[in-house]
């Protein structure tokens, strides 16, 4: 196990690498030869090296700035829906090296397991750390209700750790793509911001002050029904315009199909819609007006300025953005800061790298392959 001024320095490296070494020791409160003290070990080890190029602008004896070994780590992330395995096999900065996925064969939790395990064994060679998300509530890595895979109290990472013989963690969707965009994302340019995803599901999560909210409430999907619009569709809980009922991908197929005569995926309307079809455009016209009430709402009740938008849903982003932008700024109020919208438009890489984050996250924590690499 690592201490924790050596995880702060370790961490901050890894994701922020190369960086000098005055702001890695202003970033961890340390003073310079304290760092010295500290990174040395690490130096020796080779986990850290230094870079070719020296720190710009540095008074005195110049120093280089601080990397991690670019081979370091090698890990799984594989976020599991009710349909599909969706994986990616990352370095140690979750930088995808190889992405796959496969139809799921059943819902069971141990014939998913075997299914993942040969999987893993087809696409990814040798990691070190596997993470898994689900959706549904998800509390000390038990999947306590694996909504779209009907899981209850099943102990996934388990099932996994007993078929590969490495580390396996386990965690809801929503909070490890959180995870993803706190280390390699927003995060690095702010220490707090909402999450709102949209696709299969609507969802949401919050990083306050460096943190990941994760509260049990994390994977209830409760955002999802959050209402949005006065006159909108029924969800199936019977909200009228909630987030559920305007923003998944069913609800787009279902409403446009009901303006036309055939039925219709999401993809197929975003396509209409970027033609110029005017139903489409109708459709969603109304889902981007939601969207930006619900990133006003996100950062109003959050109190975060920034809000990210991801998910296998997000090409509305590109058809509708401006709608979206406009409608979010007249929910915010006046004197408020503008609302800074990042989207990240990878899809279900996403997913999947955000399972890898925690994967990597753990292995960090524990300071496994930290000490002795050479
Ligand atoms: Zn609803």
């Amino acid at each position: 196990m690592l201490t924790d001024s050596e995880l702060a320095v370790v961490r901050e490296v890894l994701i922020r690498g190369p960086i000098p070494r005055r702001d890695l020791a202003a970033r961890v409160g340390l003073s310079s030869p304290s760092l010295t003290r500290l990174v040395t070990p690490f130096l020796a080890s080779g986990l850290l090296v230094e870079t070719s190029e020296p720190d710009s602008g540095a008074v005195g004896r110049p120093t280089r700035p601080l990397t991690v070994r670019s081979d370091w780590g090698r890990f799984a992330g594989v976020k599991i829906t009710g349909d599909r395995l969706h994986c990616v096999v990352t370095d140690g900065r979750a930088v995808p090296l190889v992405t796959a996925d496969e139809a799921l064969i059943s819902h069971g939790p141990e014939q998913v397991a075997d299914q993942l395990a040969a999987f893993l064994r087809r696409i990814t060679g040798e990691i070190d750390a596997l993470g898994v998300s689900v959706g549904g509530v998800v509390a000390d890595g038990l999947v306590v209700d694996g909504v779209f895979l009907g899981w209850r109290d099943v102990d996934f990472g388990a099932l996994m750790a007993a078929r590969l013989g490495i580390p396996v963690v386990t965690e809801n969707d929503v909070v490890a793509l959180a995870e993803m965009q706190r280390w390699f994302g927003a995060g690095l340019s702010t220490s707090g911001f909402a999450l709102i995803t949209i696709g299969v599901g609507v969802g949401y999560g919050l990083v306050v002050d460096g943190r990941v909210v994760s509260s049990r409430e994390a994977g209830a999907g409760l955002a999802a029904h959050v209402r949005l619009l006065e006159n909108g569709p029924e969800c199936e809980l019977g909200h009228r315009g909630c987030a559920d009922s305007l923003l998944t991908s069913r609800s787009i197929e279902g409403r446009y199909s009901a303006l036309t005569t055939r039925s219709w995926t999401a993809d197929e309307v975003l396509e209409a819609a970027a033609r110029g079809d005017e139903a489409a455009r109708q459709v969603t016209g109304e889902s981007a007006l939601a969207l930006g009430r619900f990133i006003a709402l996100a950062a109003n009740l959050s109190l975060q300025s920034t809000v990210v938008l991801a998910g296998d849903g997000i090409g509305l982003w590109a058809l509708e953005g401006d709608r979206m932008q406009e409608a979010a700024s007249a929910d915010r109020g006046p004197g408020a800061d503008a609302i800074h919208i990042e989207v990240d438009t990878s899809g279900f890489a996403a997913w999947a790298r955000g399972a890898a984050v925690v994967a990597i996250q753990h292995t960090l924590r524990c300071g496994q392959g930290m000490t002795g690499v050479v």
